[in-house]
């Protein structure tokens, strides 16, 4: 087994020591820290540790030249009394050691390998505790994909669903991670408008198949935004934002009554589910939108035209990373829906260049080598 030698010093030397891993878990991966904690004691933005490895396998960190400190209930940090460098957590559960992350710099080169980053950052967390978004909206893109966002700890309370939930709760259900089904292709689904412009003579028709409705290798659902006339009347405001999910992706709780438990299904077009809240307005031909008859609230736009594809009002999902829901879905910057048909062009054009701007952000950052 390879193993690669890492460094780990405080900038005076005091505490200095160096441990080997397999190389097989490199590189390291971790979040990028935004929490109050965080940020009040590193005086940085963020910061992140690295998992130290298992105490079976390497000695334990040596923390003689270390000031220990208890930042809350669940671990010590131990930093440089001599000249403040922080560099261990120690978790009280499983007594797992951390490594602050900047300190991993030190890899011994292997000549038949290519040089290899130790520390891999995939996404934030904790940035609901900045306010602002802190230097999270700085860091757009991670590795060339869409950084995580997780409002509070990565991965809380992530079941692989996302639930979704109206208001009053009269109409519940989930939604499950892309699978090798989600792509199927049952030769109904043309592009959206959000995709090819109905305007645009270009055809939408998808003889191929082409899964527009997974992005980011198929990882996540296609979302955007649709300011057209039905859309708008639909929810009775300007702007509407759907995701785009495979019904198979769709599971609900079969119709009963509101004191039986729910028995979960996978979701069909026009088929009726939860506790018989849930109403249906047809407003064109075979399409349907269903809304909550408790609240109002916006669910589906579905389509006996299109029924492999269900159109998921956003607003309603309760993703633990956020209201855009972005460990889920990658959102269309390029186009809103329907444009040309906004009542309010404006608000609609000002979202347009919005989102324009927030996507060049996002791919700028993917195109730094
Ligand atoms: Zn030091
Ligand atoms: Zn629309
Ligand atoms: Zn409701």
């Amino acid at each position: 087994m390879s193993t690669s030698l890492l460094r780990i010093q405080c900038l005076c030397g005091s505490s200095a020591s160096t441990i080997s891993l397999p190389s097989s878990s490199l590189p390291l991966q971790t979040y990028l820290c935004h929490c109050n904690i965080s940020r009040h004691i590193s005086g940085c933005l963020c910061s992140s540790y690295a998992r130290y490895p298992p105490l079976s396998q390497t000695p334990r960190p040596d923390l003689s030249a270390l000031t220990a400190y208890r930042s809350s209930d669940i671990l010590t940090r131990y930093f440089c009394t001599t000249c403040g460098t922080h560099m261990y957590l120690e978790y009280d559960d499983d007594g797992h050691f951390e490594i602050a992350t900047g300190l991993l710099a030190g890899l011994a080169v292997d000549p038949d390998r290519p040089p290899m980053s130790i520390v891999k950052h995939v996404g934030h967390m904790w940035i609901e505790d900045t306010e602002d978004g802190g230097a999270s909206d700085w860091i757009s893109d991670l590795n060339g994909k869409s950084a995580e966002r997780w409002m509070r700890g990565a991965n809380s309370n992530d079941t692989g669903m996302l639930f979704a939930r109206c208001y009053c709760g009269g109409v519940e259900f989930a939604i499950s991670r892309p699978d090798s089904e989600s792509c199927v292709h049952d030769g109904t689904a043309d592009f959206p408008d959000l995709l090819v412009p109905y305007n645009s003579e270009k055809s939408a028709k998808n003889p191929d198949g082409k899964p527009w409705w997974l992005s980011n290798d198929g990882r996540r659902y296609t979302a955007g935004t649709c300011a057209c006339d039905s859309c708008r009347r639909a929810a009775g405001f300007e702007i509407v934002e759907w995701a785009f999910v495979p019904a198979g992706n769709i599971m609900v709780p079969e119709l009963r009554d509101a004191s039986e438990p729910p028995i979960w299904r996978k979701y069909e077009v026009g088929r009726e589910f939860g506790t018989g809240l849930l109403q249906s307005f047809s407003s064109s031909d075979r399409v349907f939108r269903r809304f909550c008859g408790g609240c109002g609230a916006n669910i589906f736009w579905e389509s006996y035209n299109r029924p492999y594809i269900i159109d998921v009002a956003v607003g309603i999902l309760r993703a633990p990373e956020g209201a855009r829901a972005e460990t889920w879905l990658e959102w269309v910057t390029d186009r809103v829906s329907f444009c040309e048909e906004g009542a309010n062009p404006g608000l609609v054009y000002d979202l347009t260049r919005g989102l324009e701007g927030w996507g060049k952000r996002l791919s700028l950052v993917s195109m730094i080598p």
